[in-house]
């Protein structure tokens, strides 16, 4: 089409293992998004955060990756690890970690939502009960390196480690919680602490909570202790709508979360700077999955549902929801053939991805 509009400029990075097999596919998605709402998306690959990369390099980046990667809208990334040849801390810290803080990739969002046709572990529950995003805190909290050992070798051994909350971090994703949870129907915020036990940090969390609810009248909130939440998840999950949480309980609750609505194929993530002075980063919930790699079997749909994502964080509403509809659309015919063996299905990542694409491309 003519479109008018400037191209979003978007960096791939397929990375390992199953990365290379379900990036391809989200490819074809965004590819079919991109003609159905005429939008201009331009890709460029990039070979690095690869264990390949790693043997020919000794790093998992080059020295420039910042300036490389600052230009473009979105990171597009497929899964980082292979420990057969590079440590899993080693190829974490070398890539996906210094994205989040060098980007200032302040936010985790993880959506969580039962799809239709998929057999949740939880009994009972169907499509429509649960779904709900957790938004974690991602560069301070729980998370810091403050701390060290004392009287080290003798009986008094002392480990110390301090959690560190600002109030510029805590508040700016407190207030990203809220927008979010302004945009959706049921407008409800949950936060998780546990202020009984961790008695100064985490108060501070709640009276931030309390401070920036006052900007968003038109959200209702509560808070729960994290032990009592993660327990709701599980037995009461249509109660959430937006949870946010510190880096650690967040983490914790941003894998129990997908967990609740079955496979860990289908699950997507982000991490957001949302001010844009740097690029997001849209990678599924799931690694590189050494185990099947290779097979071509792998679920594409976590990937996909990240491009849905990737779409809406580049101001393409109407076009993310369209992809996230093609997706339930499959899910919900439940084709055998069309679905991967982790769905029960005899299925490929290729046709399921082109499955989608073709949805995405015949629906208007
Ligand atoms: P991480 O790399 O985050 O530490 P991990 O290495 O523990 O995660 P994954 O690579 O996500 O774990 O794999 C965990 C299990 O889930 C494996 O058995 C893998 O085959 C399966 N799995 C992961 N992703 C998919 C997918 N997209 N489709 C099918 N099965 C998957
Ligand atoms: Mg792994």
């Amino acid at each position: 089409g003519m479109s008018q509009q400037r191209a979003h400029r978007i960096a791939v990075i397929p990375g390992d293992g199953i990365g290379k097999e379900v990036v391809p596919a989200g490819l074809d998605v965004l590819r079919a998004a991109a003609d159905a709402f005429d939008l201009r998306l331009e890709f460029e690959e990039f070979d690095f955060a690869c264990a390949a990369y790693w043997q020919a390099h000794g790093a998992m980046l080059p020295q420039d990756w910042q300036t490389i990667l600052q230009g473009f809208d979105a990171i597009y990334f497929g899964a980082v690890g292979w420990p057969e040849v590079v440590p899993d801390h080693v190829s974490l810290w070398g890539s996906l970690i210094q994205f989040r803080r060098v980007f200032d990739q302040y936010v985790n969002l993880r959506p969580c939502r039962l799809m239709p046709g998929v057999r949740g572990p939880l009994a009972g529950r169907g499509p429509g009960d649960i779904d709900f995003l957790v938004v974690r805190e991602n560069t301070e909290g729980e998370y810091s390196s403050v701390g060290g050992r004392i009287f080290e070798g003798t009986e008094r051994e002392t480990v110390l480690q301090e959690t560190v909350m600002t109030r510029i971090g805590v508040d700016r994703v407190l207030r990203y919680a809220f927008e979010q949870a302004r945009r959706r129907p049921e407008r409800h915020l949950t936060s998780a602490t546990k202020s009984n036990g961790i008695s100064i940090s985490m108060p501070y969390w709640d009276e931030r909570v309390r401070a920036i609810a006052a900007e968003y009248p038109d959200v209702t909130w509560d808070q729960y202790h994290i032990d009592a939440l993660a327990a709701h998840f599980v037995l009461n999950p249509d109660r959430f709508d937006v949870v946010v949480a510190s880096n650690l309980f967040g983490d914790i609750l941003s894998d129990l979360g997908p967990a609740c609505t079955g496979t860990l194929g289908i699950a997507p993530s982000a991490n957001i700077n949302p001010e844009r002075r740097h690029p997001s980063l849209f990678e599924p919930v799931h690694g590189s999955a050494p185990d099947i790699a290779g097979r071509g079997v792998a679920n594409p749909i976590g990937q996909i549902w990240c491009g849905s994502m990737m779409l809406e964080h580049l101001g393409h509403p109407a076009a993310a929801a369209h992809v996230l509809a093609a997706i339930e659309s499959v899910l919900a015919e439940a084709s055998p053939r069309t679905l991967t063996p982790d769905l029960h299905g005899t299925g490929t990542t290729a046709g399921l991805g082109k499955a989608i694409a073709e949805r995405v491309r015949a629906t208007p």
